[in-house]
């Protein structure tokens, strides 16, 4: 496909999603100018709408985009005649903008807020509104994978080169800056690398837990943060675990990560998770039906992105196999996605497997005949378990622990069943298991 193609198709497609009169005003007429590295750039023929387009319609302009062309990681930017002229008035700021490594489609507006990351999407805003002088210096930001770290992290970056376009925003991923670092200690460059990044008003550092066990390159970050910080300009940092569980890194360091704010973002609830999909359906205009939303949401549950890509797989799978979208299909579509999250059958063999990696035993040395204590306590439990869980007759039970005496099982369930009654922690192991067990 041709680029006027393309952008003819992603009209077509964004049409319906944005009010007419935006439509005409903003979006048709533009033009596609160039399509390179993965950086879809569109033509405004004034300067005038470019703001306006950036902050409101990207996230549209992105994801019509991304569809016709079956490209999901790919960016867009918008290029005014300004950006054109080698010494317009804005070509500095264009430079500005262009150096900063944003992911424009990351914006406050596309991020959908609900119990899971209220405290972290309040606070991304507070700092972008407020730069430096919230008192949230460093803002950091943790938690799972697909959670929206990076997309927060980025739109408190698009917000500010949105509202000032002159102060200097630098976003980083932790990979980037250790490949960086690396390579200029390679080519003796290191000095230059010094500046890069410590002259700057914001700087968003990604995924900070990548600088485990790279000393060197932690070194580094430590002087770029200590001269950032110390000029009152802001720092964001994301990170997978809070500083504290940062293991593989220097105490310096995660001891300065936790002088401001640090926000946890949990894993999605119903709700949100349904108002994101809901989102994404409606922004590119995708119906199906109730029975496939609901499916969606009961079985991705692990994360954003993973509910996103659920719901691409399911709209490929019917273009590609030109049928409409059904539970069938959508089924069909996620076997694989949802494997490991469909209810297992629960069996003895299943229990062991899951008391013996509980406490780092193998299922072997918990079907030993073995009398340490390290051994028979996770024995009774998973006996306990079996009893509680299955309808499994004691002697069965004792035959699948490698031959104990019924009497045995008796005695290991009577044991832990006592224990149950005072002892708060086995009563919280106990209940992890059996929640693991049945894939809760
Ligand atoms: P993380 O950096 O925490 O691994 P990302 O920021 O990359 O996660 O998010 C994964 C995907 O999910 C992205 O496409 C992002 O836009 C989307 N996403 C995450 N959280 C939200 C949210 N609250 N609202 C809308 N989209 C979200
Ligand atoms: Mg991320």
């Amino acid at each position: 496909m041709d680029l006027r193609t393309i952008w003819s198709k992603m009209l077509k497609l964004l049409e319906s999603s944005v009010a007419q009169a935006t439509f005409e005003a903003y979006i048709k007429p533009m033009t596609p100018h160039s399509f390179e590295n993965d950086v879809f750039y569109l033509k405004t023929p004034d300067d005038f709408h470019k703001p306006t387009i950036v902050k409101r319609y990207m996230y549209y302009i992105k994801d019509s985009l991304s569809t016709v062309m079956g490209n999901n990681g790919l960016d867009v930017r918008i290029i005014s005649p300004e950006d054109l002229t080698e010494s317009g008035p804005n070509r500095r700021k264009h430079d500005n903008y262009t150096k900063t490594n944003l992911r424009h489609h990351y914006v406050f507006e596309s991020f959908v807020e609900g119990k899971c990351n209220q405290l972290a999407f309040a606070a991304a805003q507070a700092v972008a509104e407020t730069l430096g002088t919230t008192g949230y210096n460093p803002l950091f930001l943790y938690g799972g994978v697909g959670l929206g770290k990076t997309h927060l992290l980025h739109s408190i970056g698009n917000q500010v080169v949105e509202q000032n376009p002159d102060l200097k925003v630098r976003y980083i991923s932790s990979e980037t800056f250790t490949n960086e670092f690396v390579t200029a200690i390679r080519e003796q460059t290191a000095l230059q690398f010094k500046f890069k990044y410590r002259d700057c008003d914001l700087f968003l550092i990604d995924d900070v837990q990548f600088l485990e066990g790279k000393d060197g390159t932690q070194e580094e970050m430590f002087h770029t943060f200590n001269d950032i910080y110390s000029n009152n300009k802001q720092i964001v940092i994301t990170s997978d675990l809070p500083p504290n569980k940062l293991t593989g890194l220097e105490e310096r360091l995660t001891s300065r990560f936790a002088m401001g704010l640090q926000v946890d973002i949990t894993m999605p609830d119903y709700e949100t998770r349904a108002a994101i999909l809901e989102k994404k359906l409606h922004r590119e205009q995708i119906d199906i039906p109730v029975q496939v939303k609901e499916f969606i949401l009961r079985n991705v549950v692990s994360n954003i992105r993973d509910l996103e890509g659920a719901l691409n797989k399911i709209t490929a799978y019917a273009r590609l196999s030109k049928v409409p979208i059904s539970l069938d299909l959508a089924e069909t579509a996620l076997k694989d996605q949802l494997k490991g999250h469909i209810p297992p059958v629960i069996t003895v063999p299943y229990i062991q497997k899951i008391v013996s990696a509980h406490f780092k035993l193998t299922p072997e040395e918990l079907n030993s005949r073995r009398r340490t204590q390290k051994i028979v306590f996770p024995r009774q439990i998973a006996m306990y378990l079996c009893r509680k869980l299955l309808e499994v007759s004691l002697p069965d039970v004792g035959n699948f622990f490698g031959g104990f005496d019924h009497t045995t099982v008796i005695h290991s369930c009577d044991k832990i069943a006592n224990e149950l009654e005072y002892d708060e922690k086995l009563r919280e192991t106990v209940a992890e298991l059996e929640r693991t067990i049945k894939g809760e």
